[in-house]
């Protein structure tokens, strides 16, 4: 496979992060040029087969953020974009100069709404320009991918068109974004599998899914275009990107692992580095993923319900579908709030070193559940607390914590409420 190196299955993706360049130029997600090579650094460790590493003609500081990732970061591939013209492949190319491998990027919207609104430009210049800018970067590397920007609400025809010609000017890599997020699976599943058998060329390059999150389906329809024929797969850490994102990185490679049987492919992506490239991110640009996001959210594995507690206590299987140390989480968190379990308060009674006698496992169960009425969540701090409460008062744990008859079944194990 072109610029990647040795011999690859037919089922192998290809993980082109652009967390450095789609993601960093979402508002709120800027990086300095130190930042940026930190982020790489874990991305290589995460075991991504290319980084994108900015866009070198939008500033100064891209510029140079792609020359230090491109000097200092071995392993991926490092990429570079540019649109087509010789000031920005030239930029391009000078910033991915000391790189190992390297890729350079260009693009041109081929919809007439882009070409006619925003460009102001002819089909049959942009077919022109598209050709002249992958040659001029094939003098720089052999390693030149092309993008057909707002591809998916591109006419087919004239599509076809570009992206035969490109490959036969030099494109290795053929990029179909969805750039608007526009698309839908099934929609995308037959645009790429359509080119694919359309296009004369189509089996000497590697074709591409830039999938964006506006309708949600960014990573529904990344899978999609996959089962289609794509085998590059454009992603980013936590989902981030224009707008409301790109396909998450995280959550395409996990889905392809833990449904194997439906998603038949295969990453180098090293995943107990997912949590630790997720955290990285958060902490250089501030911005925390929602507490709910799949995979790396506060709550990905987190477990409040009564039943679900006593499952996961049973056999985890029964409520995760993956181990959170997969991902490099280190343990399942079983919250402690007004839905929890007996079982789970002694569970955590015991991990914290506090053994208590049945009669204190009632109280404090009891009073646990009373404080998560007010505050939510228990803390390790106030199951402490409560514990060392329940055991100095050992004459009268009763008046203390009014009797209950049922203490084996909680309502939330009956089933009551929440949680099923
Ligand atoms: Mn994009």
């Amino acid at each position: 496979m072109v610029g990647l190196g040795g011999a690859m299955s037919a089922d192998r993706l290809i993980i082109f992060d652009t967390t450095l360049r789609d993601g960093e130029q979402a508002p709120g997600f800027s990086m300095r040029v130190d930042e940026k090579l930190r982020m790489a650094r874990q991305l290589a460790a995460l075991g991504v087969d290319l980084i994108e590493a900015g866009f070198p003609i939008a500033s100064e500081a891209d510029a140079q953020s792609v020359r230090t990732i491109a000097t200092h970061v071995q392993g991926p591939v490092i990429a570079a974009l540019a649109r087509c013209n010789r000031a920005d492949i030239e930029r391009a190319a000078w910033a991915l100069e000391p790189a190992e491998r390297r890729r350079i990027h260009v693009f041109i919207a081929t919809s007439d709404l882009h070409l006619e609104r925003k460009l102001r430009m002819s089909r049959a210049h942009c077919l022109k320009i598209a050709m002249e800018a992958v040659r001029f970067a094939r003098t720089f590397t052999d390693d030149v991918q092309f993008s057909a920007e707002d591809a998916t609400r591109s006419d087919p025809d004239f599509l076809w068109h570009v992206v035969e010609a490109v490959i036969q000017s030099g494109a290795k890599t053929i990029n179909l974004p969805d750039t608007v997020g526009y698309s839908t699976p099934d929609e995308i599943q037959s645009f790429f599998s359509n080119l694919i058998r359309r296009v004369p060329s189509s089996d000497q390059v590697v074709w591409s899914a830039h999938c964006h999150d506006d309708l949600g389906l960014a990573v529904a329809n990344t899978l999609a275009a996959l089962t289609g024929g794509a085998r590059q797969v454009e992603c980013t850490v936590n989902g981030i990107g224009e707008r409301a994102g790109n396909a998450s990185l995280e959550e395409v490679v996990m889905a392809t692992r833990i449904r194997h049987d439906r998603l038949p492919f295969t990453s180098g992506i090293n995943t107990s580095e997912i949590f630790a490239a997720s955290q990285l991110l958060t902490t250089l640009t501030g911005e925390a993923v929602q507490a709910n996001k799949a995979i790396v959210g506060r709550n990905a594995f987190a477990h409040e319900a009564g039943i679900h507690q006593d499952g996961m206590l049973k056999d985890r299987r029964t409520y995760e579908i993956m181990r959170p140390e997969d991902v490099g989480v280190t343990r399942t968190t079983l919250v402690l709030g007004k839905h929890s379990g007996r079982h789970a308060v002694q569970k955590r009674c015991e991990e914290l070193g506090i053994a208590l006698e049945r009669h204190e496992l009632d109280g404090v169960y009891r009073a646990v559940i009373a404080l998560a009425d007010r505050e939510k969540v228990v803390s390790d701090d106030d199951l402490i607390k409560i514990a060392a409460a329940a055991r100095t008062a050992p004459e009268a744990p009763a008046s203390v914590f009014p009797p209950v008859t049922d203490f084996a079944v909680t309502p939330a194990e009956k089933g009551y409420g929440h949680g099923v």
